[in-house]
């Protein structure tokens, strides 16, 4: 059978037996797929800095029908993210986002959340802030993924809340100060700001994301409500979430995004 190819991102790459990899990845035509790469181990020649997370390839898959698992006949690599890999906060932002894009990649609509990964990806390498930009692509994520919140009108009554509001984790969609009560829990408070950046989140196309920037206060809340929707609709927790959790524990909040330069002395002044 002969060998088809698609482009890829890289998500997971784990050792097999001795000399192999089994390499989870995500494509625009039938969502998140794995395969086993022969041989990998010891001829990098079929797959020459193809197999690192994150990048974005493309590979030459010769499945069997009706076989969940392919088989990865060689790659080659179109763009790999070496920024990424020298700043943590971004990388902890990306690898949240490519574990949800994963997640969410079904065969059909799988070629936008491909398209927006790439997106995201490219941005935090060009130093877009990290917490932001997780936020606005995994609400936009979601969005694709069928998870389209209930932002700007009141689950209850209808109407768009003027002040604080409530999100409801269950329903999916928010409830004005007068019609709290009526909302399934667990929910969380969302600030007028909040609110509006999620909106424009699922909202805007993915080129245009980068540009919306959370403030503190807003990110935190943004971060909980999202943090909480996922652990919520998610069949299993995302492990990536774990690792922004103990980056952003060392590194502190920040929202902020940094010139790459500062960035880098600020990681070699850590290292000395
Ligand atoms: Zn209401």
């Amino acid at each position: 059978m002969s060998a088809v190819q698609t482009p890829a991102i890289i998500l997971k790459v784990q050792t097999l037996g001795e000399a192999d990899c089994l390499v989870t990845f995500v494509t625009p035509a039938r969502g998140r797929l794995q395969g086993v790469a022969r041989h990998a181990r010891k001829s990098r020649r079929r797959f020459p800095n193809v197999l690192e997370p994150l990048n974005r390839v493309e590979l030459w898959l010769s499945g069997r029908p009706r076989r969940e698992m392919e088989f990865l006949e060689k790659g080659e690599l179109v763009r790999a993210f070496p920024g990424l890999r020298r700043d943590l906060p971004r990388l902890a932002a990306a690898a949240v986002v490519a574990e949800l894009t994963g997640e969410l990649a079904a065969p059909e609509g799988a070629a936008a959340l491909f398209a927006a990964l790439e997106q995201a990806l490219a941005r935090l390498e060009e130093g877009a802030a990290p917490e932001s930009l997780l936020l606005s692509f995994a609400a936009h994520l979601l969005k694709l993924g069928g998870y389209g919140w209930q932002l700007k009108r009141c689950l209850a009554c209808g109407r768009e809340p003027t002040g604080p509001a409530h999100f409801s984790i269950p329903q999916g969609g928010v409830s004005c100060q007068e019609c709290r009560g009526k909302a399934a829990s667990p929910g969380v408070a969302l600030n007028p700001g909040t609110r509006k950046l999620l909106v424009a989140s699922q909202t805007l196309p993915a080129e245009r994301l980068s540009r919306l920037i959370f403030p503190p206060r807003q990110a935190a809340q943004g971060l909980e409500l999202l943090r909480a929707f996922l652990a919520y609709h998610l069949p299993r927790p995302l492990k990536a979430w774990e690792f922004f959790d103990q980056v952003r524990a060392r590194t502190g909040a920040s929202g902020a995004a940094l010139p790459r330069q500062e960035n880098k002395t600020a990681t070699s002044q850590e290292e000395q």
